[in-house]
């Protein structure tokens, strides 16, 4: 057991010290690396704030966790001259960082790689970088050079590709030694472009390009190297320059240089400081760096659309491309539009529906109207009908006077009147004396025409209260309201006497003479109250005695 104890103990220990030696040396491992920048601060320079983005996007996509430690220190060229800013700039480094062990150092550009070049004291032993854009043929004997030249065969001959309009470049350079190294190198390559015309502008001052400038037409490029003009305060930075003279002119510009891609410049084939960037990043890392991989096509876009250029090489990087919205925004675009397709069809079909249950109602009121018209219509037509009926049931065919149901109606109501109000009430009964020998003699029709003119003799003496009924086949009922019977009795004589004159006409010319003779009764008003039935017996018993008498008569019962 013992042994096994100890060993265990042992391994456990072990296993703390192998950790413990680890993480020193983990520590010890952190890299440490100084940047050397020609310029005081980025925003003076997009040259150096590309540099700078690039370099830090770099370490952070590449290094996993390793980031180096990484010093910076600036010589402000631009504001103290090349010369100046490197007095005390030695000292003030050796001193700063006299008990800091680098593990590289890397120059951003010509200002600092020479600096560090001439003083081989500082930092010994420390290797370092020289990337040295913008000096041709400067070989660092003391470390490694990164040459980062522009490829001006292939800046020059893009514009051509994209723009196969262009007859003529106009250069924009400089008179400082880099300027005239750049335009060198042009010269150089313009004879492979045998069909355009090159011009170099490296004098004149702001007012002369532009000037030139604006006489260029669409025939014609500008390629713009990273030039400056003028002194001191008066220094025109080179965007500044490139935008000055892209205001002025319609020809479209191009560079070399990713600095002055941007609206106003097209772009073309440049040395990317992004790139110049990720590359000293690599370098910091101590990884290979490759020049050849710092240039590329690079075009602003909408200045590349707006001079039309073409044939811009796919591999091609497009700044300030405006956010496709259908790409950001598809699924959005997509289900608004299917909402709003979707709305659509629902208002369609409520407009639809209500479209046709107003046509429904329309219908349906009409339908109700015709059918209450109809309705009317029918019971008018009824009404008529039951009227006619009515005058029918109670008016005689042949004479057209009321008929014998009508009178007994009449007689009841009469009755009924005369008892309320203690009317008196006369009814007389008048029949055709011998008839039938009428008939006999001649014929039906003379009769029908004795019956009528009868009739209407009667009906020619009613006053308005009474009434005359044809009541069986020669036999007349005359009702006579409010009459005592006296006055009924000579009313009846009146009318004996007028039939007596009358004269029925034949169609053979014959006049026929004939006579009434005629019945009288009156309501009881003492006895027991009258019925129709009552009144008529008694009128028609004073009708048989007249009858009896000798005819054409009159008799009161
Ligand atoms: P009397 O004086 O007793 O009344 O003698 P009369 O001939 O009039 O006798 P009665 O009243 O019995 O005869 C009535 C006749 O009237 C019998 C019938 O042929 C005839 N008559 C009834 N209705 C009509 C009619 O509508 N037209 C014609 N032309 N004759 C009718
Ligand atoms: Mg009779
Ligand atoms: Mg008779």
């Amino acid at each position: 057991m013992r042994p096994r104890l100890y060993r265990r103990a042992f391994l456990r220990l072990a296993a703390i010290a192998w950790l413990a030696g680890a993480c020193s040396h983990a520590l010890a491992d952190e890299r440490r690396v100084l940047v050397l920048y020609s310029l005081g601060a980025d925003s003076s320079s997009a040259w150096q704030r590309l540099v700078h983005k690039g370099m830090y996007d770099e370490l952070e996509r590449s290094s996993q966790g390793a980031t180096p430690a990484i010093f910076e220190e600036r010589f402000d060229a631009n504001r103290v001259g090349e010369d100046k800013s490197q007095e005390g700039m030695a000292p003030y480094l050796a001193t700063k960082y006299a008990d800091v062990k680098f593990d590289a150092i890397v120059t951003e550009n010509f200002v600092a790689a020479r600096f560090l070049s001439s003083h081989p004291e500082l930092f010994a032993g420390v290797p370092r970088h020289y990337v040295n854009h913008g000096r041709d043929q400067w070989l660092p004997r003391d470390g490694m050079g990164y040459e980062v030249s522009s490829d001006f065969e292939r800046a020059i001959g893009v514009i051509p590709l994209v723009a196969p309009n262009v007859r003529h470049i106009a250069i924009v350079g400089d008179k400082t030694s880099r300027g005239q190294l750049w335009l060198e190198r042009i010269r150089s390559v313009t004879p492979r472009f045998p069909k355009i015309r090159f011009e170099f502008w490296d004098d004149g001052n702001v007012d002369d390009l532009r000037q030139r400038a604006a006489r260029l037409d669409r025939s014609s490029a500008i390629f713009m190297l990273a030039s400056l003009r003028g002194e001191g305060n008066a220094r025109i930075q080179p965007r500044e320059l490139a935008l000055q003279i892209s205001a002025a002119t319609k020809a479209p510009l191009f560079t070399h240089s990713e600095s002055l891609v941007m609206p106003g410049v097209a772009g073309g084939y440049v040395v990317s400081g992004e790139a110049v960037g990720r590359m000293m990043a690599r370098l910091l890392l101590g990884q290979p760096a490759m020049t050849s991989q710092v240039q590329g096509y690079y075009f602003d876009y909408p200045t590349a659309r707006q001079a039309g250029l073409r044939n811009i090489p796919p591999d091609a990087v497009i700044l300030n491309r405006p956010h496709n919205v259908w790409e950001l925004y598809r699924w959005q675009i997509i289900t608004a539009g299917a909402l709003i397709v979707l709305e659509g069809m629902l208002i369609t079909a409520l407009v639809l529906s209500l479209r046709s249950r107003r046509r429904a109602m329309c219908e349906l009121a009409s339908e109700r109207n015709s059918l209450e018209d109809r309705i009317l219509q029918r019971t008018l037509e009824l009404l008529q009908a039951n009227r006619k009926l009515e005058q029918l049931a109670t008016t005689d065919p042949l004479t057209g006077i009321a008929n014998r149901r009508k009178m007994t109606e009449q007689i009841a109501q009469e009755l009924e009147r005369a008892r309320r109000f203690h009317h008196p009430l006369s009814l007389l009964m008048i029949d055709i004396d011998h008839f039938k020998r009428i008939n006999d003699t001649y014929g039906h029709e003379v009769g029908d025409q004795a019956i009528i003119q009868t009739a209407t003799l009667l009906t020619a003496n009613l006053r308005a209260v009474d009434m005359v009924a044809r009541f069986g086949g020669e036999e007349f009922v005359l009702l006579m309201p409010e009459t005592h019977i006296a006055v009924a009795v000579h009313a009846a004589e009146r009318l004996r006497e007028q039939a007596a004159g009358m004269r029925v006409r034949t169609e053979c010319g014959v006049e026929v003479q004939l006579t009434i003779s005629v019945g009288v009764a009156a309501s009881d008003r003492h006895g027991a109250p009258d019925t129709p039935s009552s009144l008529l017996v008694r009128s028609d018993k004073a009708l048989y005695r007249a009858k009896k008498e000798g005819r054409n008569r009159v008799v009161q019962f």
